[in-house]
């Protein structure tokens, strides 16, 4: 079969290999991959920004049939449509795993970077934790919010938002989008979408954000400060430290900042401002299983629409320019029937 896999030197590009895949254990399903999105995080994995892996298969925000099941299967059939998601695999017995935080397993795996992911024709999945794909949601949507609406959603709910509460989105692009429609339709929150590129600041509008600035022209925090006496939170998903800098001073006292996004850099966090106006500071990395199930649920509802392009296999390295060069609306997804 086909596959995308890390190059050797990881200079942040892949090669389309032939694979062959080993035979399942008794937990695993075999999927044929219909869809698989390209996410940012893709790119620093292929980029070795988080260690060198150098042969894995990327991807993780894929979607396919079930083909095949272990013996012990007991979740999945054949002919399900499910999700291969970053959160692949916990341990099942931790801390973490037993108390609703699974993606924290000190022993987590990751489909696209500590496990073979799904930018390939045929993947594996441990049954258990691929999330079935409701009916009525379309599969090349559905692999957008297997990374980008899962992790937006998580966050958002990290941020304790509640309704009528103004929540900024540093950074609309795969994950922003996606960011604005679950905080404005799910959370009925009011919406800042914040980015570098007016494009996608248009597209924020049309998608519903109540306020949009471009931070390469103003300052982002004094115009929240100023129109909405700061926000209540801030999702950031930008590849940059100045947006979550940006982000802490765009809150009202007691805010909260949510880090999504994962430039390689420190942001500058002032003791005074943190104490005495009592800012959180919070990572969230993607969603648990239940997170996903909800995700999905809502695309499924029609009150969030992933704005998706299909592409082929081999255009893999031209999607990851056009990411870098911040052309792309939505996110590009990978049809491995083109
Ligand atoms: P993307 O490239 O589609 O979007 C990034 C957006 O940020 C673009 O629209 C870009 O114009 C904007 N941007 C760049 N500099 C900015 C600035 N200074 N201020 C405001 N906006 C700015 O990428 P994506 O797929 O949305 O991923 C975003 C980040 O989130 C990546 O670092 C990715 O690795 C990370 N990520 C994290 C998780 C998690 O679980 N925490 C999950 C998925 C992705
Ligand atoms: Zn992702
Ligand atoms: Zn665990």
């Amino acid at each position: 079969m086909k596959a995308a896999v890390v190059r050797k030197n990881s200079d942040g590009y892949v090669d389309i290999v032939e694979k062959e895949l080993r035979p399942i254990k008794a937990n695993e399903a075999l999927v044929d991959v219909e869809y698989c999105g390209v996410c940012h995080t893709d790119l620093h994995v292929a980029h070795g920004d988080f260690g060198e892996k150098p042969g894995r298969v990327l991807g993780h925000e894929g979607i396919g049939i079930v083909k095949e099941i272990g013996k012990d299967v007991k979740s999945l059939k054949i002919g399900d449509r499910v999700s291969i998601a970053w959160f692949f695999e916990g341990c099942g017995h931790c801390e973490y795993c037993n108390t609703g935080r699974e993606t924290f397993c000190r022993e987590v795996k990751n489909a696209g970077y500590t496990a073979d992911g799904g930018m390939a024709e045929q993947a594996i999945v441990v049954a258990d934790y691929a999330v079935k794909v409701p009916e009525g949601l379309d599969p090349a949507e559905a692999s957008s919010i297997t990374c980008a609406g899962v992790t937006t959603y998580k966050a958002i709910k990290v941020s304790k938002i509640r309704p009528g509460q103004w929540i900024a989105i540093y950074g609309a692009g795969g994950l922003g989008n996606l960011a604005i429609q679950y905080a404005k339709n799910v959370f009925n929150a009011k919406v800042i979408a914040v980015d570098i590129n007016d494009e996608k600041l248009a597209l924020a509008k049309e998608i519903g954000a109540d306020l949009t600035i471009n931070s390469l022209n103003e300052d982002a925090a004094k115009v929240i400060q100023e129109k909405c006496g700061g926000a209540h939170a801030a999702v950031v998903t930008a590849v940059a430290k100045a947006a979550f800098n940006s982000a802490v001073d765009c809150l009202r006292a007691t805010g909260v900042v949510v880090a999504v996004g994962l430039p390689v850099e420190t942001m500058d966090l002032s003791i005074p401002r943190t104490v005495l106006d009592g800012i959180e500071v919070v990572g969230s990395l993607v969603g648990t299983r239940e997170d996903l199930r909800e995700a999905f649920q809502f695309g499924a509802e029609g009150k969030v629409k992933p704005i998706v392009q299909t592409r082929s296999l081999n255009e893999v390295n031209d999607i990851i320019d056009e990411m870098l060069a911040g052309k792309i609306e939505g996110r590009m997804v990978i049809d491995m029937k083109k």
